[in-house]
């Protein structure tokens, strides 16, 4: 038997896809690239923006399109759990909904619907566990789901996402996420340090530490601020071949000093932290219902520069909100001058139902959301160019995820990321001329030139090591 499954939306989602493949490889199901050739199809969907709703509902459509007969069509993740109803409405051929806190019940679900009850009773067959519904079980036990320690196969060359907590106490008013999702909960520290080292053990080099906010870790079991704890764990008691820990989404009014200082303390901590911002004058922070002092963003992002001096700092922003008067856009283009940071993502606003953002008054037009979007990326560009400039002459180690060919003469080059990078939504290292280095694998570069969103490196030549192209160090 086999399984066909397509991850949308956030690395979140691909660490249940994960779960979900290793429950179904241990009933024997085996994954295809083929959808025709699959019994199972799944597909984790993601509703976190209108656009993402949609494309999920494409994809399902395009899956059901093609079914056949013998084949079970799921609808799993963030859109199935959200809008579990509006799924079964426009998208007929669905067979089963499978909410993003019961992925875990991935088989059960599968046998219901491989049964053979009637299409009819779709409804039996959704395993939702909405924080909302009374679910058995589960919500007996808060914690029970996330004991599990996963042994999954690590990810884009010798990386794996690392999930430590779900849902989020923030009261942002253009998320919808804690309307699915639920308040926070944390995975207890030791099932998180076991899932580590069994991520380590199947290869990864890199763990990226994901969560709704990473940084409000551990306030549901009554240890608010314990990442310290947890990070200093994580980092001492994994093995040495584990070289990057990588901090992903910290929310501004949670980045204690405590935090800076593991950071800084802990070698396999890289110096690398995204903080998504949203916007950068304290007005539209307000409307947002996100922390406001903009002082406190200064604060840190000076402390986290003081200790950590090649730290690359990562944010998102929307532009667009409503009332964004043009005014406040001009803030942001400050804030932004200002901090100068080494990565910068943007999100044209999208009014989501249900949110309190959708009731605002005064919508920016669409037209003046996508000059505001122009200026505030041709504002970023020569920064990072900049910040990239300035990686030119220094020797890094890199994370080799793959191979590529030079457009034109079709010469070689490997793809890696220094620390500086995150995978998925950051640059790369390009390195010219190489080929033959497995991905997964660690190479030590020179950095010999920039652009706006990568670097090329030449590898240091050390030892003799038999590859195509040269003799180079690997670890
Ligand atoms: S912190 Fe992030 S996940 Fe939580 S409500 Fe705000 S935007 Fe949503």
């Amino acid at each position: 038997m086999k399984y066909h499954l397509i991850t949308m939306g956030c690395p979140k989602n691909k660490v249940d896809s994960d779960g979900i493949e290793m429950l179904l490889q241990e009933g024997n199901y085996r994954a295809t690239d083929s959808a025709r050739d699959a019994d199972i199809l799944i597909v984790n969907t993601c509703g976190f923006l209108e656009a993402a709703k949609e494309e999920s509902i494409d994809v399902l459509n395009e899956l059901g399109r093609h079914k056949r007969r013998h084949q079970v069509l799921i609808a799993a993740g963030c859109l199935a759990q959200r809008n579990g109803q509006e799924v079964i409405d426009r998208v007929p051929k669905v067979d089963g909904l499978l909410g993003t806190r019961r992925w875990m019940e991935v088989l059960e679900l599968v046998n219901q619907v491989r049964g053979g009850k009637s299409k009819r009773k779709l409804a039996q067959y959704q395993m939702l566990g909405d924080h909302a519904l009374s679910v058995p079980a589960l919500l007996d036990d808060p914690s029970a789901e996330y004991t599990l320690a996963v042994p999954r196969p690590p990810i884009l060359g010798g990386s794996a996402y690392l999930k430590i907590s779900d849902g989020c106490n923030a009261p942002c008013a253009f998320c919808t996420i804690p309307s699915f999702k639920g308040k926070l909960r944390s995975r207890p520290l030791e099932a998180i340090v076991d899932e580590a080292n069994a991520l380590v053990m199947a290869g990864a080099k890199e763990l990226v530490i994901v969560a709704q906010d990473t940084t409000d870790y551990g306030r549901d079991r009554g240890e608010p601020n314990s990442l310290p704890q947890l990070l200093t764990a994580l980092s001492r008691r994994t093995p040495d071949d584990l070289r990057w820990l990588r901090l992903m989404y910290a929310y501004p009014g949670h980045v204690s000093d405590e935090l800076i200082e593991v950071m800084a303390r802990e070698p396999k901590i890289v110096p690398y932290l995204d903080m998504p911002l949203q916007h950068g004058d304290a007005r539209t922070l307000r409307r947002m219902r996100r922390p406001a002092r903009l002082e406190m963003v200064y604060d840190h992002m000076s402390k986290l520069r003081a200790a950590m001096p090649n730290i690359a700092l990562r944010t998102t922003f929307i532009v667009g909100y409503p009332g964004e008067t043009e005014e406040e856009f001009q803030g942001l283009l400050d804030f932004v001058q200002a901090i100068e940071f080494d990565k910068v993502g943007a999100f044209k606003f999208s009014a989501e139902p249900g949110t309190p953002a959708a009731e605002l008054p005064d919508p920016v037009d669409e037209e003046v959301q996508e000059e505001r979007y122009a200026r505030l990326m041709e504002l970023q560009q020569p920064i990072s160019l900049r910040k990239n400039q300035a990686q030119v002459g220094r020797q890094l180690e890199i994370l080799i995820e793959g191979e590529g060919e030079i457009e034109g003469s079709g010469a070689p080059l490997l793809l890696g990321r220094s620390y500086r990078d995150a995978p998925e939504v950051d640059g790369l290292v390009l390195v010219p001329g190489i080929s033959g280095v497995p991905a997964g694998s660690m190479l030590e570069v020179f950095i010999n030139g920039a652009m706006e969103y990568d670097l090329v490196g030449e590898p240091l030549i050390v030892e003799t090591f038999s590859s195509n192209k040269s003799n180079i160090a690997l670890s």
